[in-house]
């Protein structure tokens, strides 16, 4: 081997350059790929915040997590969980130092940008039935049309009974869909910005076509949707009234290209943070500072609501989990550490004007650390500090984890936050981390499976912390 000049070794030790350090590991690559399986069947089978809720239940009750009871003492080792109204789940395994010490969180979330059912949704027209809905969360509209549609959620019925509703997701289930103008008549609709291609009003989900054939009846091909519902879940219109039904991607998760490098499926924001968080969280055994996983609702329209990391149900927790210790629980939030897991957005080569190249977070680079996230000069970013960016980069580096930093894109193009700042607002110190997705907030996201597991490598090493 050529002997380096005196440049190169002073290149080679004083610059930074971000690798795709996975290249060179077919180990990690293997093990990443063996880890995708899980979680493939997972965001296949999770569509929802309830279904990880339900996902999460039976995991954790497996994994030997008790019911969380706040009269009971934890002895260290000890795993207890509680979901929060069947929307958010809270689990933590008791360290073997007091809590006053700190506790070690990593949070994501489970709600994803869907179309939600109106209350008042079901109409005719032109004898097809159809559900009127309302996007929750930032989509872009016109991608979600002319696609299988699955329909997900709860009803509760008259008589305070509730019946839960997946329809869709099997081959041989019926699937929905929203249709769109066909090009040779579209030329109206071209003009329209892409932001207005298809409008809210527009996203009206075809939902059947048969009628009753009693022709004194007015609205046949409803009544006759309606029977049908009657029939398989005992529901009347009344009871979308009082229903949580979710419009999804009918589409399983699936691997991208001929290498089977990434994954492909809905609801990765924030899932793929979700799945792998969760993962470390019961994998973790005798960890020395208490760990907790929250997997929270309502990220996607601003952490409001009671399930969502607004609401003080995580604070309460750890107050009680405080209080069975007799620790003091400001002196526990002040010697935290969260992990903030969500999505960013992947550095995509067609839409390269988007990124700022040098702060971009690329697939495949590993799991992203972001000192601070926010729009316009970093408003409502959590601006975490040197120190904590440092404290964690550097236990990830012990561990051979591959990480990178950067930001969401180009300054004053966008932007976004997350549930970092509501941690914050308790004391906690707080950095944000996550896996970078390309078409984030499609009904088809894609990640690098590499990255994937880095998060849950990140996460397994977060808890396992000693110091
Ligand atoms: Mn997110
Ligand atoms: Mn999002």
């Amino acid at each position: 081997m050529k002997e380096m000049t005196e440049a190169q070794k002073k290149a080679k030790e004083l610059l930074y350059e971000p690798a795709y350090k996975s290249d060179k590991d077919a180990a990690v690559r293997k093990a990443a790929a063996a880890f995708s399986e899980g979680y493939k069947d997972f965001i296949t089978r999770c569509k929802t915040e309830r279904e990880v809720a339900v996902y999460a239940e039976k995991a954790l009750q497996d994994a030997g997590y008790q019911l969380y009871d706040d009269r009971k003492q934890y002895a260290p080792g000890e795993k207890v969980y509680w979901i929060h109204h069947k929307k958010a789940v809270l689990c933590a395994t008791i360290g073997t130092r007091s809590m006053e010490d700190g506790f070690r969180l990593m949070i994501a979330h489970i709600d994803s940008p869907r179309l939600d059912i109106r209350p008042n949704p079901l109409y005719e027209a032109a004898h097809f039935s159809y559900f009127k809905t309302h996007y929750y969360g930032g989509i872009r509209k016109y991608q979600w049309a002319t696609m299988p549609l699955a329909i997900h959620g709860v009803l509760t019925r008259a008589d305070g009974s509730t019946v839960t509703v997946q329809v869709g997701e099997d081959v041989n289930d019926p699937a929905f869909c929203i249709t769109d103008l066909l090009p040779h008549l579209s030329a109206e609709q071209n003009k329209r910005e892409l932001s207005d291609g298809i409008r809210g009003e527009e996203l009206n989900i075809l939902i059947g076509s048969d009628a009753v054939e009693d022709e004194e009846v007015k609205e046949r091909v409803k009544l006759a949707t309606m029977m049908l519902l009657n029939e398989k879940y005992g529901i009347t219109e009344k009871d979308f009234t009082r229903a949580e039904l979710e419009i999804v991607p009918a589409t399983p998760a699936r691997d991208i290209g001929f290498d089977r490098s990434m994954i492909g499926g809905y609801g990765q924001d924030d899932r793929v943070d979700a799945y792998p968080a969760l993962m470390a969280e019961m994998e973790v055994k005798n960890p020395a500072y208490t760990t907790v996983c929250v997997l929270a609702d309502k990220e996607e329209i601003g952490s409001y609501g009671i399930t969502g990391m607004g609401s003080t149900y995580t604070y309460d927790w750890l107050r009680q989990l405080c209080a069975s210790q007799n620790a003091d629980p400001i002196r526990a939030f002040h010697n935290s550490l969260c992990l903030s897991a969500d999505v960013t957005a992947a550095y995509d080569p067609s839409w390269a004007s988007a990124f700022e190249p040098q702060n971009g977070t690329y697939a495949g680079r590993g799991v992203a650390f972001f000192k601070y996230t926010g729009s316009r000069g970093k408003s409502a970013a959590n601006d975490a500090t040197a120190e904590q960016m440092g404290y964690l980069t550097r236990m990830m580096d012990a561990a051979d984890v591959a990480w990178q930093v950067g930001e969401l894109g180009r300054i004053d193009l966008g932007g976004g936050g997350t549930v970092a700042t509501e941690v914050a607002r308790y004391g906690i110190p707080v950095v944000d981390i996550g896996v970078p997705v390309l078409s984030m907030h499609s009904p088809f996201e894609v990640v690098s499976k590499n990255d994937l597991y880095m998060a849950y490598r990140a996460f397994s090493t977060f808890a396992a912390a000693q110091d």
